[in-house]
């Protein structure tokens, strides 16, 4: 089976959640089958292997993904998190999303300039992977490349990071 159909057949798609006009996909169905789940983390590290020493993901649905990808490469594990959530000193970078705006956060010189790999689940306006870039890059970081399971491409998110190669199991 494909990657874009084993994702395909693993995630729900809703209409107008969690507003009127987002057509909502929803990864559970993946992350709860063990063979999907495995087979998704090792592709979405494929493209990069031997590029990067760290996986970081946005809170929540990106922790899954990026600890999977850690795991299954022997590599270490980066969670970007929400604001209130890590004591100062922290940097901080904010964006606006399909729905609302947000913010993500990363203690200030905790962890050591490292080759990352970004992972998410869902690529649609670009808006969260650009914010966790430029975190990442101010922390001192390179981000070697972006990894999504599901890209919009109708939201033209690639084009907030451009400059970045950037892979995806699904685009539709
Ligand atoms: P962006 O910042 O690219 O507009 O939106 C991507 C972020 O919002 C990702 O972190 C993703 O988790 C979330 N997101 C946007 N649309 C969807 C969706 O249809 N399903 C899910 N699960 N997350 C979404």
């Amino acid at each position: 089976q494909s990657s874009a159909d084993l994702v395909r057949d693993n995630t729900t798609l809703t209409p107008d959640f969690p507003q009127p006009g987002i057509l909502f996909r929803d990864l559970s169905p993946l992350f709860a089958n063990a063979d999907a789940f495995r087979q998704v983390v090792e592709q979405l590290a494929e493209p990069f292997a031997g590029r990067f020493d760290l996986v970081a993901g946005a809170e929540a649905r990106g922790f899954v993904l990026a600890a999977g990808v850690a795991i299954a490469t022997g590599k270490g594990a980066l969670p970007l998190r929400k604001p209130g959530k890590l004591p100062p000193p922290v940097l901080s970078e904010s964006y606006s999303l399909e729905y609302g705006d947000a913010s993500l956060q990363l203690t200030e010189g905790l962890i050591p300039p490292a080759r990352v790999l970004l992972i998410d689940d869902v690529l649609a306006t670009g808006g969260t992977l650009a914010a966790a870039r430029r975190l990442l890059e101010r922390a001192g970081h390179e981000v070697v490349g972006v990894a999504v399971v599901i890209e919009l491409p109708e939201l033209k998110g690639r084009a907030r990071i451009s400059d970045l190669e950037a892979h995806a199991l699904l685009s539709e």
